[in-house]
Protein backbone atom coordinates (compact mmCIF):
# COMPACT_ATOMS: atom_id res chain seq x y z
CA UNK A 1 0.00 0.00 0.00
CA UNK A 2 1.16 3.57 -0.93
CA UNK A 3 0.54 6.01 2.08
CA UNK A 4 1.63 9.79 1.26
CA UNK A 5 1.49 11.95 4.49
CA UNK A 6 2.01 15.58 4.76
CA UNK A 7 3.90 16.56 7.62
CA UNK A 8 5.12 19.36 10.26
CA UNK A 9 7.39 18.64 12.96
CA UNK A 10 6.48 16.72 16.44
CA UNK A 11 3.10 15.94 15.98
CA UNK A 12 3.49 15.04 12.14
CA UNK A 13 6.26 12.97 13.28
CA UNK A 14 4.97 11.38 16.05
CA UNK A 15 1.78 10.25 13.89
CA UNK A 16 4.41 8.56 11.47
CA UNK A 17 5.78 6.39 13.96
CA UNK A 18 2.20 5.20 14.41
CA UNK A 19 1.90 4.76 10.69
CA UNK A 20 5.01 2.91 10.19
CA UNK A 21 4.11 0.61 13.18
CA UNK A 22 0.83 -0.01 11.50
CA UNK A 23 1.97 -0.54 8.45
CA UNK A 24 5.40 -2.13 8.48
CA UNK A 25 5.14 -3.42 4.62
CA UNK A 26 3.76 0.25 3.52
CA UNK A 27 5.36 2.47 1.00
CA UNK A 28 5.23 6.04 2.58
CA UNK A 29 6.00 9.19 1.43
CA UNK A 30 5.88 12.49 3.62
CA UNK A 31 5.90 15.55 1.94
CA UNK A 32 7.73 17.55 4.80
CA UNK A 33 6.68 21.21 6.03
CA UNK A 34 9.60 23.82 5.00
CA UNK A 35 8.32 27.19 6.29
CA UNK A 36 10.26 26.63 9.19
CA UNK A 37 13.26 26.93 7.56
CA UNK A 38 15.73 29.45 8.73
CA UNK A 39 19.32 30.42 8.08
CA UNK A 40 21.05 31.07 11.55
CA UNK A 41 24.86 31.92 11.54
CA UNK A 42 24.98 31.40 7.61
CA UNK A 43 23.76 27.38 7.98
CA UNK A 44 20.40 26.19 6.45
CA UNK A 45 18.03 24.56 8.91
CA UNK A 46 15.32 22.80 8.51
CA UNK A 47 13.99 22.27 11.44
CA UNK A 48 10.55 19.86 10.55
CA UNK A 49 12.37 17.88 8.08
CA UNK A 50 14.99 17.05 10.81
CA UNK A 51 12.20 16.15 13.44
CA UNK A 52 10.81 13.32 11.28
CA UNK A 53 14.10 12.57 10.46
CA UNK A 54 15.32 12.19 13.77
CA UNK A 55 12.44 10.82 15.23
CA UNK A 56 11.75 8.18 12.52
CA UNK A 57 15.88 7.48 12.45
CA UNK A 58 15.79 6.51 16.26
CA UNK A 59 18.04 9.90 17.05
CA UNK A 60 15.44 12.45 18.42
CA UNK A 61 15.22 13.78 22.02
CA UNK A 62 12.88 11.89 23.67
CA UNK A 63 12.29 14.61 26.23
CA UNK A 64 12.29 17.52 24.58
CA UNK A 65 10.55 16.25 21.30
CA UNK A 66 12.90 17.98 18.42
CA UNK A 67 16.45 17.94 18.07
CA UNK A 68 19.11 14.93 19.39
CA UNK A 69 19.15 13.03 21.96
CA UNK A 70 22.44 13.26 24.41
CA UNK A 71 22.61 17.05 22.83
CA UNK A 72 25.00 19.54 24.57
CA UNK A 73 25.06 23.14 23.68
CA UNK A 74 28.82 23.97 24.02
CA UNK A 75 28.96 25.71 20.85
CA UNK A 76 25.89 27.83 21.42
CA UNK A 77 27.13 28.50 24.67
CA UNK A 78 30.09 29.51 23.12
CA UNK A 79 28.81 32.11 20.75
CA UNK A 80 26.54 33.50 23.66
CA UNK A 81 30.24 34.69 25.52
CA UNK A 82 30.92 36.78 22.39
CA UNK A 83 27.33 37.75 22.88
CA UNK A 84 26.47 36.79 19.48
CA UNK A 85 22.73 34.96 19.27
CA UNK A 86 19.86 34.44 18.78
CA UNK A 87 19.64 32.29 22.53
CA UNK A 88 15.91 31.50 21.46
CA UNK A 89 16.99 28.62 18.90
CA UNK A 90 18.23 25.71 20.11
CA UNK A 91 21.72 24.85 18.05
CA UNK A 92 22.93 21.83 19.25
CA UNK A 93 26.05 20.48 18.82
CA UNK A 94 25.21 16.88 17.43
CA UNK A 95 22.62 18.30 15.16
CA UNK A 96 25.29 21.48 14.20
CA UNK A 97 26.60 18.69 11.81
CA UNK A 98 23.31 17.60 10.21
CA UNK A 99 22.67 21.78 9.65
CA UNK A 100 26.79 21.83 8.40
CA UNK A 101 26.17 19.34 5.96
CA UNK A 102 23.02 20.53 4.73
CA UNK A 103 24.56 24.31 4.10
CA UNK A 104 27.55 22.90 2.25
CA UNK A 105 25.86 20.36 0.14
CA UNK A 106 23.22 23.54 -0.94
CA UNK A 107 26.24 25.26 -1.55
CA UNK A 108 27.97 23.17 -4.20
CA UNK A 109 24.35 23.25 -5.83
CA UNK A 110 22.20 20.20 -4.87
CA UNK A 111 18.43 20.90 -4.18
CA UNK A 112 17.21 20.26 -0.49
CA UNK A 113 15.39 17.12 -1.65
CA UNK A 114 18.59 15.63 -2.74
CA UNK A 115 20.02 16.99 0.69
CA UNK A 116 17.16 15.38 2.53
CA UNK A 117 17.94 12.08 1.01
CA UNK A 118 21.39 12.36 1.29
CA UNK A 119 20.86 12.68 5.24
CA UNK A 120 18.49 10.25 5.26
CA UNK A 121 20.77 7.72 4.19
CA UNK A 122 22.52 7.84 7.78
CA UNK A 123 18.92 8.08 9.94
CA UNK A 124 17.25 5.36 7.70
CA UNK A 125 13.48 6.88 8.45
CA UNK A 126 12.11 3.96 6.72
CA UNK A 127 9.79 5.94 4.80
CA UNK A 128 10.81 8.50 1.51
CA UNK A 129 10.65 12.01 3.03
CA UNK A 130 10.56 14.90 0.19
CA UNK A 131 10.47 18.68 0.91
CA UNK A 132 7.56 20.43 0.09
CA UNK A 133 9.78 22.21 -2.33
CA UNK A 134 13.16 23.12 -3.40
CA UNK A 135 12.77 26.72 -3.28
CA UNK A 136 13.32 28.56 -0.35
CA UNK A 137 9.75 29.42 1.08
CA UNK A 138 9.91 31.05 5.00
CA UNK A 139 6.98 31.75 6.92
CA UNK A 140 6.62 35.34 8.60
CA UNK A 141 4.66 36.99 11.07
CA UNK A 142 3.20 40.29 11.21
CA UNK A 143 3.06 41.48 14.60
CA UNK A 144 2.83 45.08 15.90
CA UNK A 145 4.42 45.99 19.04
CA UNK A 146 6.39 49.17 20.99
CA UNK A 147 8.62 49.04 17.68
CA UNK A 148 5.68 49.31 15.49
CA UNK A 149 4.21 46.68 12.76
CA UNK A 150 6.66 44.74 11.48
CA UNK A 151 7.33 41.38 10.32
CA UNK A 152 9.37 38.39 12.03
CA UNK A 153 10.51 34.75 10.94
CA UNK A 154 8.32 32.57 12.12
CA UNK A 155 10.87 30.88 14.71
CA UNK A 156 11.75 34.39 16.12
CA UNK A 157 7.45 34.86 16.98
CA UNK A 158 7.12 31.22 18.36
CA UNK A 159 10.19 30.81 19.90
CA UNK A 160 11.46 34.20 21.52
CA UNK A 161 8.09 35.56 21.97
CA UNK A 162 6.29 32.08 22.34
CA UNK A 163 3.07 33.67 20.15
CA UNK A 164 1.97 35.79 22.84
CA UNK A 165 2.24 38.91 20.59
CA UNK A 166 -0.99 38.60 18.40
CA UNK A 167 -0.13 37.77 14.73
CA UNK A 168 -1.86 40.52 12.69
CA UNK A 169 -1.13 37.95 9.83
CA UNK A 170 1.12 35.02 8.57
CA UNK A 171 2.50 34.95 5.65
CA UNK A 172 4.31 32.71 3.09
CA UNK A 173 6.94 34.29 1.78
CA UNK A 174 8.02 32.87 -1.66
CA UNK A 175 5.26 30.22 -1.77
CA UNK A 176 3.86 31.60 -4.35
CA UNK A 177 7.26 31.03 -6.66
CA UNK A 178 7.38 28.15 -5.36
CA UNK A 179 6.96 24.83 -7.28
CA UNK A 180 6.67 21.61 -5.66
CA UNK A 181 9.66 19.24 -5.57
CA UNK A 182 10.60 16.65 -7.74
CA UNK A 183 7.59 13.48 -6.69
CA UNK A 184 5.70 15.26 -4.35
CA UNK A 185 2.58 15.89 -6.94
CA UNK A 186 3.20 11.94 -8.37
CA UNK A 187 3.82 10.76 -4.64
CA UNK A 188 -0.28 12.55 -4.17
CA UNK A 189 -1.36 11.34 -7.26
CA UNK A 190 -0.39 7.61 -7.09
CA UNK A 191 -1.41 7.09 -3.06
CA UNK A 192 -3.51 4.65 -2.08
CA UNK A 193 -4.66 6.97 1.10
CA UNK A 194 -3.57 10.66 2.12
CA UNK A 195 -3.30 11.48 5.46
CA UNK A 196 -3.15 14.84 7.33
CA UNK A 197 -1.31 14.34 10.68
CA UNK A 198 -2.33 16.13 13.68
CA UNK A 199 -0.22 18.80 12.71
CA UNK A 200 -0.13 22.77 13.20
CA UNK A 201 -2.91 23.50 10.37
CA UNK A 202 -1.58 27.17 9.40
CA UNK A 203 2.41 26.53 9.57
CA UNK A 204 2.71 23.15 9.07
CA UNK A 205 -0.24 21.94 7.10
CA UNK A 206 -1.31 25.51 5.68
CA UNK A 207 2.56 26.41 4.47
CA UNK A 208 2.88 22.99 2.57
CA UNK A 209 -0.71 23.52 0.79
CA UNK A 210 0.87 26.84 -0.07
CA UNK A 211 2.68 26.17 -2.85
CA UNK A 212 1.26 26.06 -5.89
CA UNK A 213 0.26 22.82 -7.18
CA UNK A 214 -0.29 20.80 -3.95
CA UNK A 215 -3.45 21.60 -2.68
CA UNK A 216 -4.97 21.04 -6.23
CA UNK A 217 -2.90 17.59 -5.94
CA UNK A 218 -4.57 16.72 -3.03
CA UNK A 219 -8.08 17.69 -4.05
CA UNK A 220 -7.82 15.70 -7.07
CA UNK A 221 -6.34 12.19 -6.00
CA UNK A 222 -7.94 9.27 -6.42
CA UNK A 223 -7.27 8.22 -2.60
CA UNK A 224 -9.15 8.94 -0.23
CA UNK A 225 -7.92 11.94 2.27
CA UNK A 226 -8.09 11.32 5.57
CA UNK A 227 -7.13 14.05 8.39
CA UNK A 228 -6.64 13.74 12.50
CA UNK A 229 -7.22 16.67 14.58
CA UNK A 230 -4.53 18.35 16.35
CA UNK A 231 -6.91 19.92 18.57
CA UNK A 232 -8.71 18.18 21.59
CA UNK A 233 -11.26 19.77 23.32
CA UNK A 234 -10.83 23.31 22.22
CA UNK A 235 -7.26 23.37 22.38
CA UNK A 236 -3.80 22.30 20.89
CA UNK A 237 -2.48 19.23 22.67
CA UNK A 238 1.05 20.91 22.65
CA UNK A 239 2.38 24.01 21.44
CA UNK A 240 0.62 27.40 20.64
CA UNK A 241 -1.84 26.43 17.17
CA UNK A 242 -4.71 28.34 19.20
CA UNK A 243 -2.56 31.77 18.30
CA UNK A 244 -1.74 30.56 14.42
CA UNK A 245 -5.68 29.72 13.88
CA UNK A 246 -6.78 32.79 15.48
CA UNK A 247 -4.51 34.90 13.16
CA UNK A 248 -6.16 33.13 9.90
CA UNK A 249 -9.90 34.00 11.57
CA UNK A 250 -10.42 29.52 12.53
CA UNK A 251 -11.71 28.43 15.64
CA UNK A 252 -9.76 26.45 18.18
CA UNK A 253 -11.66 23.49 17.61
CA UNK A 254 -11.96 20.14 15.91
CA UNK A 255 -15.04 21.19 13.85
CA UNK A 256 -13.25 24.60 13.14
CA UNK A 257 -10.06 22.90 11.71
CA UNK A 258 -12.17 20.22 9.91
CA UNK A 259 -14.38 22.91 8.41
CA UNK A 260 -10.82 24.89 7.50
CA UNK A 261 -9.64 21.93 5.41
CA UNK A 262 -13.21 21.06 4.20
CA UNK A 263 -15.01 18.95 2.24
CA UNK A 264 -13.33 17.29 -1.08
CA UNK A 265 -16.80 16.16 -1.78
CA UNK A 266 -20.32 17.96 -0.78
CA UNK A 267 -22.95 15.40 0.56
CA UNK A 268 -25.28 15.63 -2.55
CA UNK A 269 -22.14 14.03 -4.04
CA UNK A 270 -20.98 17.72 -6.04
CA UNK A 271 -17.69 18.55 -5.49
CA UNK A 272 -16.78 20.82 -2.48
CA UNK A 273 -13.60 23.13 -2.50
CA UNK A 274 -12.00 21.31 0.82
CA UNK A 275 -9.59 18.34 1.10
CA UNK A 276 -11.23 16.10 3.44
CA UNK A 277 -13.12 12.64 2.81
CA UNK A 278 -12.75 11.50 6.31
CA UNK A 279 -11.74 13.73 9.98
CA UNK A 280 -10.54 11.91 12.78
CA UNK A 281 -11.47 13.79 16.14
CA UNK A 282 -10.98 12.94 19.68
CA UNK A 283 -13.75 11.15 21.74
CA UNK A 284 -14.49 14.81 23.63
CA UNK A 285 -15.49 16.07 20.30
CA UNK A 286 -17.45 12.86 18.66
CA UNK A 287 -20.00 15.53 18.11
CA UNK A 288 -18.46 17.63 15.26
CA UNK A 289 -20.16 17.28 12.12
CA UNK A 290 -18.73 18.38 8.51
CA UNK A 291 -21.42 18.13 5.66
CA UNK A 292 -19.81 15.88 3.31
CA UNK A 293 -16.91 14.70 5.42
CA UNK A 294 -17.26 11.29 6.87
CA UNK A 295 -16.54 12.07 11.17
CA UNK A 296 -15.35 9.27 13.49
CA UNK A 297 -13.84 9.91 17.01
CA UNK A 298 -11.33 7.96 18.86
CA UNK A 299 -8.78 9.00 21.96
CA UNK A 300 -6.17 10.95 19.72
CA UNK A 301 -3.62 11.50 22.42
CA UNK A 302 -0.28 9.69 20.88
CA UNK A 303 0.79 8.83 24.55
CA UNK A 304 2.98 5.87 23.58
CA UNK A 305 3.43 4.17 20.28
CA UNK A 306 0.59 1.50 20.87
CA UNK A 307 -1.94 4.55 21.50
CA UNK A 308 -0.56 6.12 18.24
CA UNK A 309 -1.19 2.78 16.43
CA UNK A 310 -4.76 3.17 17.39
CA UNK A 311 -4.70 6.33 15.91
CA UNK A 312 -3.76 5.57 12.50
CA UNK A 313 -5.58 2.50 12.32
CA UNK A 314 -9.08 4.42 12.74
CA UNK A 315 -7.67 6.78 10.34
CA UNK A 316 -7.20 4.38 8.02
CA UNK A 317 -10.29 2.70 8.47
CA UNK A 318 -12.16 5.66 8.09
CA UNK A 319 -10.76 6.06 4.89
CA UNK A 320 -11.46 2.68 3.95
CA UNK A 321 -8.15 1.07 3.00
P1 LIG B 1 5.76 21.23 15.05
O1 LIG B 1 6.22 21.58 13.67
O2 LIG B 1 6.83 20.63 15.89
O3 LIG B 1 4.97 22.32 15.71
O4 LIG B 1 4.78 20.01 14.86
P2 LIG B 1 3.51 19.77 13.97
O5 LIG B 1 3.08 20.94 13.18
O6 LIG B 1 3.70 18.48 13.24
O7 LIG B 1 2.45 19.43 15.08
C1 LIG B 1 2.05 20.37 16.06
C2 LIG B 1 0.65 19.99 16.48
O8 LIG B 1 0.64 18.66 16.97
C3 LIG B 1 0.12 20.85 17.61
O9 LIG B 1 -0.87 21.69 17.07
C4 LIG B 1 -0.47 19.85 18.59
O10 LIG B 1 -1.78 20.18 18.97
C5 LIG B 1 -0.45 18.53 17.84
N1 LIG B 1 -0.21 17.39 18.70
C6 LIG B 1 0.89 17.17 19.46
N2 LIG B 1 0.74 16.03 20.17
C7 LIG B 1 -0.48 15.53 19.84
C8 LIG B 1 -1.24 14.38 20.27
O11 LIG B 1 -0.80 13.56 21.08
N3 LIG B 1 -2.47 14.20 19.71
C9 LIG B 1 -2.99 15.09 18.80
N4 LIG B 1 -4.21 14.84 18.28
N5 LIG B 1 -2.31 16.18 18.39
C10 LIG B 1 -1.09 16.40 18.91
CA1 LIG C 1 7.35 23.21 12.74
Amino acid sequence: MKVTALAGGIGGARFLRGVKAALPDADVTVIGNTGDDIILHRLNISPDLDTVMYTLGGGISAERGWGREDETFTVQSELAEYGVGPAWFGLGDRDLATHLVRTEMLAAGFPLSDVTAALCQRWQPGVRLIPMTDDRVETHVVIEDAEGRRAIHFQEWWLRLRAQVPALAIVSVGAAEAKPAPGVLDALAEADVVLLPPSNPVVSIGSILAVPGIRDAVRETKAPVVGVSPIIGGSPVRGMADACLMAIGVETSAGGVGAHYGARRLPDGSPGTGLLDGWLVDLVDADVTIPGVRVAAVPLLMTDLAATVEIVRAALELAGV
